[in-house]
């Protein structure tokens, strides 16, 4: 029996996130084969609805397969990339260091741009990196979860288009929530993991490719890994489309079952007069203005530069006088919330999601505010939880 959110602490990490009930029952339903009818047809609604979610183009090429973020980021990198190519990244954070590490051991020469934690490099110092090297992709992280900077993801998009170089996107704390037009910036891989804003369990590694970038593997001397190989995957996933039976290696039936209602669910939200995706962008935008006001309200700020604060997290500097105590308070409280994670200062701050369903859901969001009103108070004198919780309502209500 699984206790009800109102029975259990709420899990409001930047991921794994709360699922909806929805979600659940799909994920919780009996095993099935992997070739059976009314599994193909949702794996092949899966692939479709992916395309709608990462604004994608027709002819562009979603897969699926059974992993982590960190499985996806490994195909968006070793399919795209050999031994000996020079590629360009864009760091900010932890994440990106772990791209950076990948692509090293792949054989590549990576040049970064850096920035001060809680920044971003500039698209100017992006732009001056790529006029001083012959690169062959460009590598960003959209959201970083360990500070939760935004990157300019439309920006360097469309600065590797016009150079027709390859542009990779780690989408893992942004694919769903935060604005990605794949098609209209002529980005080549998104790639993301089903425990974050997707709004499934873990245990999915989710991209899609442009053609430019399935020519780049083909164009590879040294071929990918089998189990990750674009080459290996492509026809399975064609064939899933198709409705067809075909088998590489057997698919996370359980997940698949509920990413089709999971997509759906992002497809069919509604938001102050958008609808589908647009609608969920809107919606996280809302969900993250709300928290802004309730943290701003009882004193809090950010690590990042507020213009630069992701619409998935927050990531809050402790005040005065408190230190990571606090989460376990929070706990305490009622709702879990992570700590710090960027080895430079992690014992500086704590992240608070707020993505997928519990954007979605008011009361998470409340309920989050007032455990971390109430676990505040009891560090600092005169802290007005209920006076947060309001700021919050009238974002979310549209009143400010
Ligand atoms: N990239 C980003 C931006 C992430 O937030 C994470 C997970 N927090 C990963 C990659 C790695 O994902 P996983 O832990 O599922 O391997």
């Amino acid at each position: 029996v699984v206790p009800s959110v109102a029975m259990r602490p709420l899990l409001m990490i930047p991921g794994p996130i709360e699922i909806s009930p929805a979600v659940q029952a799909a994920f919780g339903g009996p095993p099935t084969s992997h070739v059976a009818p009314d599994f193909i047809e949702r794996c092949g609604r899966s692939l479709e609805r992916m395309r709608a979610v990462w604004a994608a183009s027709s002819d562009s090429q979603p897969f699926i397969l059974a992993g982590s973020g960190t499985i996806a980021m490994e195909m968006g990198a070793c399919n795209v990339v050999g031994p000996g190519d020079r590629v360009l990244l864009v760091n900010t954070g932890f994440f990106s260091d772990r791209m950076a590490t990948m692509l090293r051991r792949r054989g590549a020469t990576v040049d970064e741009v850096t920035a001060p934690v809680g920044h971003a490099p500039s698209l100017d110092a992006v732009r001056q990196a790529l006029e001083g090297g012959d690169y062959r992709a460009l590598f960003a992280t959209h959201v970083d979860t360990s500070t939760g900077v935004r990157a300019d993801a439309e920006g360097l998009a469309r600065l590797a288009n016009e150079r027709e170089l390859i542009s990779v996107f780690d989408g893992v704390c942004a694919t769903g929530a935060e604005r990605f037009e794949m098609e209209a910036w002529g980005a080549d891989v998104y790639l993301t993991a089903s425990q974050k804003a997707i709004g499934l369990p873990a245990g999915l590694a989710l991209l899609v490719m442009s053609p430019r970038a399935l020519r780049a593997r083909e164009a590879l001397a040294q071929p990918p890994p089998m189990a990750l190989d674009v080459q290996e995957w492509t026809p399975i996933m064609r064939a899933y489309e198709e409705r067809r039976p075909s088998y590489f290696s057997t698919p996370a039936t359980n997940l698949v079952s509920a990413l089709d209602v999971g997509l759906g669910e992002i497809l069919e939200t509604e938001h102050r007069g958008h609808e589908g995706i647009e609608a969920r962008w809107s919606l996280h935008a809302a969900a993250a203005d709300a928290m802004r006001a309730a943290l701003s309200s009882l004193g809090l700020s950010l690590l990042p530069e507020a213009n630069l604060a992701a619409n998935t997290l927050s990531a809050v500097r402790y005040p005065k006088g408190v230190d990571a105590s606090l989460v376990g308070a929070i706990k305490a409280a009622g709702v879990v919330v992570a700590g710090g994670l960027h080895p430079a200062c992690k014992a500086e701050y704590f992240r608070v999601g707020h993505m997928g369903h519990s954007a979605t859901q008011r009361e998470h969001l409340l309920r989050t505010i007032e455990a971390l009103g109430s676990a505040l108070a009891g560090c600092i004198a005169g802290v007005d939880g209920d006076a947060a919780a309001l700021a919050a309502g009238a974002v979310l209500d549209g009143r400010q």
